[in-house]
């Protein structure tokens, strides 16, 4: 039986009535997935809620018609980082590394384009507007200085980076410190190395920063919270999975011996002495169900709506207060991938405007059924205004703003189907990811310990409990972190099944 059928028929309790510790896993994302494999290997009887009818939660792999040639595109995660490694182990583990394709991220295809004061310009064409572009800001704020030509060429394209990436917010206090802080940083270093092109007027900025790592030293916290998130995004070390990132949780979900139970929400957790009462809402039916251990991986917007009791007030407190940033994803289907016409082979536009970022996703369905544009895709308060619109008028929008730079969308029969998700208004995330951006790393550090401390036999994981907020890798390190704390709490459970413990599958 594959995967997807396991999970879709499992609607029995059995399995879980059986002898061994039971543990309940709340939600089917890359994390409860995760958590429910690693527990099972450790001998303990799992069942997995998920209040939808999906596996995979913010893996998101949305096809534009049926069967395996049908054109897909990301509704969530769409790139793996090469230095994330739990991730890329756990593919590997999951029999998943034949699909690793390499991901065309923003601003790598020279002729994709790029939003400046002079309009849409191909990326091949950008360097000399974005350094005059630069020049007059800096004239502005900094007028005294008087930097080389690397260094405005640096100032430039890191500029135009968090521009296309930062979310609203952040862009115009990033822009300040990298004016203020970081060009004094870089002046004192050799930019010869990693100046590219012909004109010799890019820098590549990964390895400037890993050639010079003293520089961020210098960086404020606000600035350096989000550079790691810049240089992965536009990394070319980024990796895929070929046909579809779902491969993943479903590959984990696949590997399970318990149930995975969708349409499962739970709408209550009360800790108990002798371990976790769970209310439970499955269509019209509410029950109540005792497990010996629960671990808890809803984004805390979904727990925040639950009814709690027996947690303490520092609990109830972090419940609320860790932030979520929204992220609004717009996906359309065309007739035809048009812009390979114009040159574009993949990566990715930065549209500008309220579109943002514009992906051309690598075409791994059958040609003949079109292909999938990913028009927009919008963080922070531009997210959250999509959010606000109706269905309709977000999509109608995207397509008009887009138009100006790919005017083939207008034309009859190109469009065939437009689809989206808000994910500030999904109430099982209630948004993309965990904000951390701009705080201080003991202010981070300080709420992860507190998001990912237990409560009695509550366990909590996600990627919220991590220090990868933001990733899927997040979602998997903290599952394997709530594992080792089952683990601790539970040294009778270890000792006794120490000795046939073992891997369903063989892989692990
Ligand atoms: C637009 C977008 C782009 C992203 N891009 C990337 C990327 O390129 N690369 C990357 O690595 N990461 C990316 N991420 C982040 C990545 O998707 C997440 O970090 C990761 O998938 C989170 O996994 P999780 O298991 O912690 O949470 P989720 O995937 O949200 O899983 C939680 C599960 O709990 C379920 N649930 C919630 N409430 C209840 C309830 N009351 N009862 C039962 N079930 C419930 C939910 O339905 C969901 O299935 C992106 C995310 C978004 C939204």
């Amino acid at each position: 039986m594959d995967a997807a059928s396991r999970v879709w028929h499992a609607h029995t309790f059995d399995k879980f009535e059986q002898p061994g510790r039971r543990v309940a896993v709340v939600g089917a994302g890359i994390s409860g997935l995760v958590a429910a494999h690693e527990l099972e290997c450790r001998g303990y009887r799992v069942k997995v809620l998920e209040g939808t009818t999906r596996i995979g939660g913010r893996i998101h792999t949305h096809r534009f018609g049926r069967g395996p040639g049908a054109p897909s595109v990301e509704l969530g995660a769409m790139r793996i980082p090469a230095h994330h490694h739990t991730t890329l182990e756990y593919i590997r583990r999951m029999g998943l590394d034949e699909k690793l394709r390499t991901f065309t991220t923003l601003l790598s295809d020279e002729n994709a384009f790029l939003r400046t004061g002079d309009g849409f310009l191909r990326i091949r064409d950008a360097a000399a507007p974005l350094r005059e572009n630069f020049l007059r800001e800096l004239e502005r704020h900094r007028p005294w200085q008087r930097p080389d030509d690397g260094i405005v060429a640096f100032g430039a394209w890191l500029t135009a980076i968090v521009d296309a990436i930062a979310p609203p917010d952040l862009r115009e206090a990033l822009r300040m410190d990298l004016r203020r802080q970081l060009l004094d940083l870089v002046a004192l270093v050799d930019l010869g190395p990693h100046l590219r092109g012909p004109a010799r007027d890019r820098v590549d900025l990964h390895s400037l920063f890993s050639a010079h790592p003293g520089i961020r030293a210098g960086c404020s916290a606000r600035l350096n919270s989000f550079l790691d998130d810049i240089l992965a995004e536009t990394s070319p070390d980024l990796l895929r999975l070929h046909g579809g990132m779902d491969a993943l949780p479903r590959a984990v979900a696949g590997r399970l011996r318990g149930p995975v139970l969708l349409g499962h929400r739970v709408t209550g957790i009360e800790v108990c002495d002798d371990g976790v009462r769970l209310t439970v809402r499955a269509g019209a039916r509410t029950f109540e169900e005792h497990a010996d251990l629960v671990v808890c991986t809803a984004p805390f917007p979904a727990v925040r709506r639950m009814r709690l009791r027996g947690l303490d007030a520092d609990k109830l407190d972090v419940l609320r207060e860790v932030e979520y940033c929204p992220a609004t994803k717009v996906a359309v289907h065309c007739r035809e991938a048009f812009w390979r016409e114009g040159g574009i082979q993949g990566g990715a536009s930065f549209t500008g405007g309220r579109v943002r970022q514009t992906y051309y996703p690598a075409a791994d369905g059958e040609p003949g059924r079109g292909a999938a544009l990913l028009a927009s895709y919008t963080i922070g308060d531009e997210a959250a205004r999509f959010g606000r619109m109706s269905v309709r008028r977000r999509h109608r929008l995207v397509l008009d703003e887009l138009s100006a730079v790919h005017p083939e969308l207008m034309t009859p029969g190109m469009v065939l189907d437009v689809v989206s998700v808000a994910w500030g208004n999904v109430p099982w995330s209630g948004g993309g990811c965990a904000y951390r951006w701009g705080k201080s790393d003991e202010r981070c550090a300080q709420e992860l310990r507190r998001a990912f401390r237990p409560v009695g036999r509550l366990f909590f994981a996600g990627e919220h409990c991590s220090t990868a907020s933001a990733w899927i890798e997040g979602g998997i390190e903290s599952a394997l972190r709530a594992v080792e704390a089952v683990e601790r709490h539970e040294p009778a459970h270890r000792t006794a099944t120490a000795a046939d413990r073992h891997d369903p599958a063989g892989a692990l």
